[in-house]
């Protein structure tokens, strides 16, 4: 029996590997040299390394040096913030890979939409006198953007680096590291249909941070260990290819239109603000996330509850609670997230499965 279709829309977990990447992985992996060798083997995966390095370096608008391979979104986070010492600021409502990299670092408030609070963060720049502050440039649970380019301004005006995790925004919004004006630029290949494990920093002319690991003497001493070959690979043939944004829009548009007309008490978050193309954050009242994501799941519909890090388990969302949404609300909330290979079908099935929904179970609404 054919297996039943079902509809993935957990895209900013992880996206789905395109084709070509998958192609030109395996290209790379019948490359036997390890890229520090001196052999033509050696050469030859070397040259793949570095003719990755310069197709992201260009699309980023930096020069190739000022790439940092990494094993992701995660470690990248912690090469900026722990590269440089000092006092940090960061947003309440950056990824848990950046508040983790600091503890102690002073925390800038949002707004009801989830918009960073530039009044705050200026005072807090003032008073803290941070080395450095990070603030995300998309939000991975409900996709609303950071006003990145002014907190650049402002945090340049009193001399601290800005670092944005641009993770969730790559391949999504048009951008450079000169666009932004910012010092410190992570990205993460499995978010834009590359494979998971593989990522970058990238950095402004004259910034080098510590490195946080050593050994080789890889990624010019920066970070120790043999380049991920067909990670690389793979991340850059991702990084060349163009999704319609405006098709997956209009999608994600009709799913949060057909949403509410099912339960018209529904409640998208962030929904005045400007957000990614393809994220919704979805607030149910009286319908507890785990209650929905399982009655989803066993309709087809793959979906999550706010960041993906937790999605084993259904936990408070630090990003709702930052924007003032009360933890028996926020307890409501799913995310779901279209990418490329999403079709008008996946969206007919959701709503269907979101339309057969309990009423009002799991939670008391207050
Ligand atoms: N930053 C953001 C905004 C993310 O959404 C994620 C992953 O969900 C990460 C960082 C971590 O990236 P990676 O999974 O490549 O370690």
């Amino acid at each position: 029996m054919p297996e039943r279709r079902r509809a993935y829309l957990d895209w900013n977990a992880t996206a789905r590997v395109r084709p070509e990447v998958v192609a030109a992985m395996v290209e790379a992996m019948a490359v036997p040299g390890n890229p520090s060798s001196i052999h033509r083997e050696g050469r030859a995966a070397r040259s793949l390394v570095e003719a990755a390095r310069r197709r992201l370096a260009e699309r980023l608008a930096v020069a190739s040096d000022r790439l940092i391979f990494t094993s992701g979104g995660t470690e990248a986070n912690h090469l900026a913030l722990l590269g440089f010492p000092g006092p940090r600021l960061v947003s309440t409502i950056e990824h848990p890979s950046v508040l983790a990299a600091d503890s102690e670092a002073a925390r800038v408030p949002v707004d009801v939409e989830g918009r960073l609070d530039l009044a705050a963060f200026a005072r807090l720049l003032a008073e803290r006198r941070p080395a450095i502050a990070s603030v995300m440039l998309a939000n991975n649970e409900t996709g609303v953007i950071q006003p990145v380019v002014e907190a650049g301004q402002l945090a340049h005006a009193v001399g601290c680096l800005l670092h944005v995790d641009a993770v969730q925004a790559f391949g999504k919004l048009p951008f450079t590291l000169p666009d932004l004006g910012a010092d410190l630029l992570t990205v993460s290949a499995h978010k834009l249909g590359g494979p998971p494990g593989v990522g970058a920093l990238v950095l402004r002319e004259g910034l080098d941070p510590i490195p946080l690991q050593r050994g080789g003497g890889q990624e010019q001493r920066r970070r120790a260990g043999t380049e991920n070959l067909p990670g690389i690979v793979g991340f850059a043939a991702a990084s060349g290819i163009e999704t319609d944004w405006h098709r997956i829009r209009a999608l994600r548009d009709r799913l949060e239109a057909g949403a509410r007309a099912v339960r018209p008490d529904a409640v998208v978050a962030g929904a005045a603000a400007d957000r990614l193309p393809n994220t919704t954050c979805l607030l149910t009242p009286g319908l507890d996330a785990s209650t929905q994501l399982m009655a989803l799941d066993l309709a087809g519909v793959a979906v999550s509850s706010g960041s993906a890090c937790f999605s084993g388990k259904v936990g408070p969302s630090h990003v709702l609670a930052a924007m003032g949404i009360p933890p028996e609300r926020a307890r409501c909330a799913i995310r779901i997230s279209l990418g490329w290979a999403t079709e008008d079908a996946d969206i007919d099935l959701f709503l269907a499965a979101y339309a057969a929904l309990p009423h009002r179970r799991g939670v008391t609404e207050t």
